[in-house]
């Protein structure tokens, strides 16, 4: 397909996706959509695979981040995709559509339970994170 992108905005409009990217922990490569310095200042990250291909197969062995991460997915359909979330020595399941937070140095990975039919798991990382005052 051409684009019809104005030549003065192409810098804002990325299609050349997923970059697949190594994350310890990670079995595999993973597939980024979002990279840092990929827009102007934004030092977001955001990686993200199709859930229904991971029934039971953990996408990656416990881990940690110096920054946190927030697994989101984004789903009307209650209940359609369930993950265990471990966060160091809990584990416990969600039901979609859910936004869960990981807080830096705590060790995790999900795994999926139910996913009837294609949905995303997104795994946001905010690099310019800073721990809220008390
Ligand atoms: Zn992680």
């Amino acid at each position: 397909m051409s684009s019809n992108v104005p030549e003065t905005l192409r810098k804002y409009v990325v299609t050349d996706l997923p970059k697949y990217v190594e994350v310890g922990g990670h079995h595999k490569p993973a597939p980024f959509w979002i990279m840092p310095d990929m827009f102007p200042g934004v030092k977001l990250r955001v990686a993200g695979a199709e859930a229904s291909k991971m029934v039971g197969s953990p996408h990656a062995v416990p881990h940690t981040h110096e920054g946190p991460e927030i697994y989101l997915a984004p789903s009307e359909e209650k209940g359609a995709l369930v993950i265990e979330v471990q966060m160091d020595d809990e584990k416990f399941l969600v039901e979609a559509p859910f936004a869960v937070f990981i807080p830096p140095g705590i060790k995790h990975c999900f795994r999926v339970v139910t996913c009837q039919k294609p949905h995303y798991v997104l795994g946001i990382m905010l690099a310019d994170w800073q721990q809220p005052k008390p």
